[in-house]
């Protein structure tokens, strides 16, 4: 995702820098406290001391798969949400692998 998904239509493209800063931060990134609905995967990314980062400018990487979108969140210039947002109805509790995201 930090490598390869993009921003939406009409938002600002993402500097090759800015990825590398948030590629670097990845091995002190964490799973946070999972989404409150209980049954889809996304999850608040965290950092070392278990905090997620909040405000400041947003950016929004997004990747597709046939049945949802993943989408990405960087705020203050931290990985902060991982979200799963199906197209339809059907419930989808996993993210899906790699191979099967396409931008
Ligand atoms: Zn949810």
């Amino acid at each position: 995702m930090v490598d390869n998904a993009v921003p939406s239509a009409g938002d600002r493209p993402v500097p090759a820098a800015a990825r590398e800063r948030w590629r670097r931060s990845i091995p002190t990134t964490t799973a946070g406290r999972g989404c409150e609905c209980g049954a889809c995967p996304s999850i608040d990314l965290v950092d070392e001391r278990a905090r997620t980062s909040k405000g400041g400018r947003s950016v929004v990487l997004s990747a597709e798969h046939p049945k949802a979108s993943v989408l990405l969140f960087i705020d203050a210039d931290r990985l902060s949400y991982l979200e799963l947002a199906p197209h339809g109805d059907e419930a989808i509790d996993h993210f899906p692998s790699v191979a099967e995201l396409s931008v």
